[in-house]
């Protein structure tokens, strides 16, 4: 069975101190993990703020992005190695927005995917669609290109322990969620990809998000279709009250 997974992404919003509050107001508020798992990715600067403040240890405490090397001499950027040893279980690999301002390519995404298995934690690969592309009839192609290219190298045992979210850039941050069809459709066609290049027991086993325009009042009919394991949600993961109703979503 595959445990429904409500995941939020902050970006690049929040203080510290809002971090350490916002953890702070959802303990005791969040479904118990082994029926409803619960993340909140946020910058690396505030993760160990975040973990501090986590009593009940019942959200995960996830990363935004990490780079694809262990350590060295690469100014600024985040080692997943460091980021395993704090204790985060997950990070985001290939947002749109990452592919888009920072120009993160297939090749960067897959490096990142397995540097985040080889440092032993779970990354969430992100799958973009622009609108262009769906419009233009091209999205099987464009979604299959993706799975493959961020997994290239993954072990069959490795593949069955990632996320994938399929985050079509054109519902994200537009207010406007895909319809439980078009995020249904995406997710399936995610599966179906995992299926192709590992085995159906694999594709069953990984739990495919949808993200863009994710609210408290469309999350119950995204999650009612059988390929949506959970979702990726970014601004309504800002406010505490609108994250709690999102993670308490069977209620
Ligand atoms: P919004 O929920 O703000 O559309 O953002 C979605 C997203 O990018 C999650 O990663």
């Amino acid at each position: 069975m595959r445990i429904p997974l409500i995941a939020g992404n902050w970006k690049m919003n929040k203080s510290v101190t809002e971090a350490r509050s916002f953890i702070e107001a959802v303990q005791g508020k969040l479904p118990a993990a082994d029926v409803v798992e619960t993340a909140i990715a946020a910058p690396a600067l505030f993760l160990q703020t975040m973990l501090d403040a986590n009593r009940d240890q019942v959200l995960r405490v996830a990363a935004e992005t990490c780079y694809y090397e262990d350590e060295g001499a690469y100014t600024g950027e985040t080692s997943p190695k460091a980021l395993h040893e704090m204790g985060i279980p997950y990070t985001i690999v290939g947002h749109s927005e990452r592919r888009r301002y920072f120009n993160e390519t297939d090749d960067v995404i897959n490096r990142k995917v397995l540097a985040v298995l080889r440092n032993g934690m779970t990354p969430i690969v992100c799958c973009d669609e622009t609108m262009g592309r769906r419009e233009s009839g091209e999205k099987i192609h464009w979604v299959v290109n993706q799975v493959s290219a961020a997994l290239k190298g993954v072990s069959l045992e490795d593949a069955a322990k990632i996320v994938v979210a399929y985050e079509p850039s054109w519902a994200i941050g537009s207010g406007t969620s895909a319809s439980s069809d078009q995020a249904e459709e995406g997710c399936y066609l995610i599966r179906q990809t995992l299926a192709d290049i590992y085995s159906d027991e694999v594709a069953n086993g990984v739990r495919v998000l949808y993200g863009g325009s994710v609210k408290p009042d469309n999350i119950a009919g995204l999650m009612k279709r059988d390929n949506v394991d959970g979702v990726l949600a970014g601004g309504s993961s800002l406010d505490e009250h609108s994250f709690i109703q999102l993670a308490n979503y069977q209620n």
